[in-house]
């Protein structure tokens, strides 16, 4: 059985040796395997992974390969186990890990920074110092699970304890994997700075992260919330979590007008761009007020054409946000944990682990208008079914 020197575990949650993981070997190359348990370090804990949702960026590791190995200078792993958006229960502490008990429900956020660099003492952790400095490196503590460490398409993982973010009981497996996105959405209101009751707010692009910056947005108060997008189901979806307006923009022709109309004449106070569309930030820049703020959740795929002038000329402040720093999803949490808002909207579909090729293409082909699929990893055998609403 699974023993190892200063770590603690209890007889109330046994761990084999080794578990079921998912490998990516070359791009596109995904397997059901086995590995080792793996074992925590200093501040770390043991996670069962109960439930793990499949992000965007999954997608795009599984094609292309994680980002920090293919460009980042990391060595290439063929050994890869991805998967980032993960909850489950403690059930090994490192040496001298008491900040958590085994048997605590647990959230994950991805990354682990340093600790050590400018950025990490700043907070900005998803910023630790780049490729080749710090990130990647698991020696200065550095871990992303899911991209430059083992993430959570597997029975088990490894996580610092900086990373976890505990969940009440009253919130379902589903919904906690759901805490890491509206992080997200939150460290982005959080960069921009100074979002407080009143303030407007357009999002652009009704993702998961669009959405549930509708649902974080509205809850700290902005007022009028507008979503943008083109399919009238996410929209609606985008009403129920606080959107006051929505605009289809393949109805509307004039849709800078339109947010201007709604707002009573007036542009934004902030536009948070989740769409990725390669005109997106020049339209942004005309939805806000003369000193207004942007921030970039998403990105085009080729590098796109920008008016600097008009940003110049009306003081425009543009953020790009990496990931889910600053604490972000312990405020999340709270408002989930408060029922500010519903994120479990968001979630469409349920696969068991060993259907994950199935639930990355309900995902991928957004099938039967998939948003958020999960993969259970444990207890319940024959799901694959709609989540129930
Ligand atoms: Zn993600
Ligand atoms: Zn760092």
């Amino acid at each position: 059985m699974y023993q190892h020197d200063k770590v603690k575990t209890s007889p109330d949650f046994p761990i084999p040796d080794t578990m079921r993981a998912w490998i990516l070997g070359d791009p596109d190359q995904l397997s059901l395997g086995t590995k080792p348990v793996p074992v925590p370090k200093r501040a770390e804990v043991l996670v069962r992974i109960d439930a793990v949702a499949i992000c965007a960026t999954d997608l795009e590791i599984i094609h292309h390969g994680p980002p920090a190995m293919i460009q980042g200078g990391l060595p290439y792993n063929k050994n890869f186990t991805p998967g980032h958006e993960y909850m489950g229960t403690v059930v090994a502490l490192g040496p001298g890990v008491d900040e958590y008990k085994i048997g605590e429900r647990v959230t994950v956020e991805i990354h682990a920074g340093c600790g050590q660099c400018k950025r990490c003492r700043e907070g900005m952790y998803t910023s630790c110092h780049n490729y080749g400095l710090n990130y990647g490196d698991l020696d200065k503590g550095h871990r992303a699970n899911g991209f430059t460490t083992d993430g959570g398409f597997a029975e088990y993982a490894v996580n610092n304890i900086n990373t976890l973010v505990r969940v009440s009981d009253a919130m379902s497996d589903e919904e906690a994997t759901l805490v890491v996105t509206a992080g997200t959405a939150m460290y982005g209101l959080t960069e921009l700075g100074g979002l407080i009751a009143g303030e407007s707010v357009v999002v652009t692009g009704p993702g998961p992260i669009g959405l549930l910056g509708v649902a974080v947005a509205k809850a700290l108060g902005a007022q009028p919330v507008i979503l943008t997008g083109t399919r009238d189901n996410r929209l609606q979806i985008g009403k129920e979590l606080g959107a006051d307006y929505v605009i289809n923009v393949n109805k509307e022709s004039d849709v800078v007008g339109k947010v201007r109309e709604l707002n009573g004449g007036k542009g934004v106070d902030y536009v948070v761009e989740c769409s990725g569309a390669p005109n997106a930030i020049n339209e942004a820049a005309r939805m806000v007020n003369r000193g207004g703020r942007i921030c970039l959740a998403a990105f085009p795929g080729k590098p796109a054409e920008v008016d600097i002038a008009h940003l110049v000329r009306n003081n425009i402040y543009v953020f790009g946000i990496r990931g889910e720093g600053k604490s972000a999803t312990h405020r999340a949490e709270a408002f989930m944990a408060q029922k500010r808002f519903d994120a479990t909207k968001v979630h469409t579909h349920t696969f068991a682990l060993e259907d994950l090729p199935e639930a990355l293409r309900y995902a991928r082909e957004r099938v039967e208008d998939a948003i958020k699929v999960v993969v259970k990893t444990r207890g319940h055998a024959a799901l694959n079914s709609i989540a129930a609403e």
